[in-house]
C-alpha cells in the first residue's frame, strides 16, 4: 500500500533533530542556562542588512502581482544574470546566465544535478566526512553510493582510496569543501589532486565523469582560499545554496551553475531543466530570488563564528580533548573519549552537552559540535566539557 523505503525514512528521526528535540526538552526540566546544544548546524548571526531592506524596497516598490508570482523555472533572467557575474567575479573563471538555475537551496541543487545525470547502473561516490543526506539524495535515484574514507590528520581524502573508488560505472563525485562535519577547506593543491585522478579516469574510461561541488559554506571561511571547482575541472556542477552564507536557511534559495566548458553544456542545462521540472520544483521563491539579485555580493559577517571556534578549540585543546582546528563552515569534530562515539554522545547528555555522534557522517569515533551558537553558551559550556572528560579518568 506504500512505498516502504519512503516510510522507513519518514519513521527514522535524524540523529541531529533527535538531540535538539532532547534539548528543548531539558531545558525545560533544568533550565536553558544547563543546556549546551551544539546539534544543529543553523546559522546564528542574522542575515546581512542588505537582506531585510531589499525585501522592504521590494514590499515598497514592487506592489503589482508579479512579486509573489510564478517565475521562468530556471529563474528570473536578471537573478540568474547577477549570479553569473558574482561568480566571474570572485572566481575569475566564464560564466552566464544561460547556466545558472535558480532553487530551493543546496538539498534541491543536489537532488536535481543527480536526478538530471544518473542512468542505469551508475555510482555516486561520496568523500568521508560527508553530509549525512547525499545517501538518501543518491539513494532516490536508485545510484549505488560509493564512499571514500579520509585521512584522520586533516580531513582530507585518501586520494589513494578515491582512485580506486572510480570505476566504469562512476557518473559523478560529491565535493564538499569547506565540509560539513569536519570544517576542512580543501586546498588548490588537494583539488587540483582530485581533478588530475578524475581527469585521468575519464581518459581510461573514455566517458564523462563530474565532479558535483556542494558549496553552501563557500564564504564561511577563516583566512583561508576556497579553490574555484569551475576554474580546475570542466566537467564541473556547482550547487550552491544562500542558506549558511546569508543566514537564510528556512528560505529556500540556492542556484546550480553548470561550467560552460563541461561536455555537451547546453545539453547538460536542460536535463537540469527536466529533472527539476520531474522532481516538481516549479521554480525558486519569487521573493528572495529578487532579493538574491540586490545581494549577490553580499558577504556574512563571519566574525562571531571565529570567536566561537577559537574560544571552543583552545578551551577543548587546553582539557585534553583531540581535535584539528576547522578552516570554515561552523563545525568542528571531535575525537570521541571512547570507542563508540553513540555512548560518548550519550554520556555527554549527562552534563548537558548535546554533540552529534559523526557515524552518520562517515566518520566513526568522532562527535560534531556545530559552534554556531552564542559566545556565551560556549563559555557556559566549558566547565561541562571538563567534567565531562574527568569522568573518563
Ligand atoms: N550540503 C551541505 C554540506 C550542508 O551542510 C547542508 C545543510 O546543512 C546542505 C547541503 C543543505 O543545504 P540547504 O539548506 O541549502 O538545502
Amino acid at each position: 500500500m506504500l512505498n516502504d523505503d519512503m516510510y522507513k525514512l519518514g519513521s527514522k528521526r535524524s540523529t541531529i533533530r533527535e538531540l535538539f528535540e532532547f534539548g528543548k526538552t531539558r531545558a525545560k526540566e533544568i533550565g536553558k542556562e544547563n543546556v549546551f546544544d551544539f546539534s544543529l548546524g543553523n546559522p546564528s548571526i542574522p542575515a546581512p542588512k542588505c537582506v531585510n531592506q531589499s525585501i522592504s524596497s521590494l514590499l515598497d516598490t514592487l506592489d503589482d502581482a508579479s512579486l509573489h508570482g510564478y517565475t521562468s523555472a530556471q529563474g528570473n533572467q536578471n537573478v540568474r544574470h547577477a549570479v553569473a557575474m558574482h561568480i566571474e567575479k570572485t572566481q575569475h573563471t566564464q560564466m552566464s546566465e544561460d547556466y545558472v538555475y535558480m532553487t530551493c537551496g543546496a538539498t534541491s541543487s543536489l537532488c536535481i544535478t543527480l536526478r538530471a545525470l544518473c542512468e542505469k547502473d551508475d555510482e555516486f561516490i561520496i568523500l568521508a566526512p560527508y553530509f549525512p543526506e547525499y545517501k538518501v539524495f543518491i539513494g532516490a535515484t536508485g545510484a549505488k553510493c560509493v564512499v571514500v574514507p579520509f585521512n584522520e590528520c586533516d580531513f582530507t581524502p585518501n586520494l589513494d582510496a578515491l582512485d580506486k573508488a572510480i570505476t566504469k560505472n562512476t557518473k559523478a563525485i560529491i565535493v564538499n569543501s569547506p565540509n560539513n562535519p569536519s570544517g576542512a577547506v580543501y586546498s588548490q593543491k588537494t583539488i587540483d589532486d582530485i581533478c588530475a585522478i578524475v581527469n585521468k579516469k575519464q581518459t581510461l574510461y573514455s566517458k564523462e565523469i563530474f565532479i558535483i561541488s556542494d558549496e553552501p559554506y563557500r564564504e564561511i571561511v577563516y583566512d583561508v582560499a576556497v579553490p574555484s571547482i569551475l576554474k580546475a575541472y570542466d566537467n564541473a556542477i556547482v550547487c550552491y545554496s544562500y542558506s549558511k552564507s546569508l543566514s537564510l536557511s528556512g528560505e529556500r534559495i540556492g542556484y546550480i551553475a553548470v561550467n560552460p566548458r563541461a561536455k555537451d553544456a547546453d545539453k547538460l542545462y536542460l536535463a537540469i531543466c527536466g529533472a527539476s521540472r520531474a522532481l516538481g520544483y516549479v521554480c525558486a521563491p519569487s521573493t528572495y530570488q529578487r532579493v538574491i539579485q540586490a545581494c549577490a555580493d553580499a558577504l556574512p559577517d563571519i566574525e562571531e563564528y571565529r570567536k566561537n571556534r577559537d574560544i571552543l578549540y583552545s578551551s577543548l585543546k587546553a582539557i585534553g580533548y583531540e581535535c584539528v582546528l576547522p578552516s570554515g563552515a561552523f563545525y568542528l569534530m571531535l575525537k570521541s573519549l571512547e570507542d563508540d562515539s553513540e555512548a560518548f554522545s550519550q554520556r555527554a547528555k549527562d552534563f548537558g552537552i548535546l554533540v552529534v555522534p559523526a557515524d552518520d557522517f562517515g566518520a566513526k569515533g568522532y562527535v560534531r559540535i556545530a559552534y554556531c551558537v552564542n559566545t556565551k553558551m560556549i563559555e557556559r559550556s566549558i566547565t561541562a566539557f571538563n567534567e565531562l572528560f574527568d569522568s573518563y579518568k
